[in-house]
């Protein structure tokens, strides 16, 4: 399972695509991605290898964009098809969610949503993600990580979540617990993946997100702090190994 995001000058699609192809080695069950472009959000995926998900593009392209995100699902809750896999979206359609990990408690999340008029598409633990965030969207969190943060508060278990917002398209947001996720450090182009491997052929300047933060990513900007808005202490190191994977 693997997770990669992107912002900067570069068709995304393709940066994350070979990032995926990067994680390959870990496993995975199913493939997805999210593109942002012209104020829309496109999302495609599919069960199966990454060849499934670039089929299903080749058929209906996704738009060009330079913001974007891709996730290698290894099922934990919910069968791998392609409604489980990830990108998950809100009723809004323009806020999406990717995962790796477990949230515990989703279940009463999932209840509690339900109860408030959300329709879920998928049988995941992820979904409640989305539908947490556009609560906290409409209830004036200023901004996706700002949101990010609220609804990690709420989150038990191990996650790394990615979540990029049409609203908001020059932004992608990272969080963890429990599990990993590394910024690569760009000229005018930032990067986050579960593994350095995604963005080495681009990038050997990281940042590793301790536990419990949140990092919002902008062309020219890495902002992080913990899931209170307290800002993190950052250290920058380079990646001189080699990732033969
Ligand atoms: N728990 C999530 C799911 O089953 C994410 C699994 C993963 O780590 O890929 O969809």
């Amino acid at each position: 399972c693997g997770i990669v995001g992107y912002v900067g000058s570069k068709p995304a699609l393709s940066v994350v695509i070979e990032g995926l192809a990067r994680l390959e080695y870990r496993g995975y069950d199913s493939a997805g991605v999210a593109i942002l472009a012209d104020g829309a959000l496109t999302t495609a995926k599919r069960a199966g290898k990454l060849v499934n998900l670039r089929n299903a593009l080749d058929e209906e392209p996704a738009p060009e964009g330079t913001v974007g995100m891709g996730h290698t699902r290894w099922a934990t809750h919910g069968p791998p098809t392609d409604r489980n896999a990830h990108p998950h979206v809100d009723c809004t359609g323009r806020i999406a969610v990717i995962h790796n990990g477990i949230i515990e408690n989703f279940a009463a999340l999932r209840a509690e949503l339900a109860g408030r008029g959300h329709a879920l598409g998928s049988d995941t633990d992820t979904e409640v993600v989305a539908h947490l965030l556009e609560e906290e969207l409409r209830d004036g969190a200023g901004g996706l990580a700002e949101a990010m943060r609220r609804v990690c508060r709420r989150l038990d278990g191990a996650f790394t979540l990615v979540v990029v917002h049409a609203d908001d398209p020059d932004v992608v947001v990272g969080a963890r617990r429990n599990s990993p996720l590394v910024v690569g450090v760009g000229d005018g182009e930032n990067f986050l993946a579960s593994d350095v491997a995604a963005f080495i052929a681009h990038t050997r300047d990281a940042i590793e997100l301790g536990q419990n933060q949140v990092v919002e990513l902008r062309r020219e900007k890495v902002t992080i702090t913990d899931f209170e808005g307290k800002p993190a202490e950052v250290r920058e190191y380079h990646v001189d190994w080699d990732v033969t994977a």
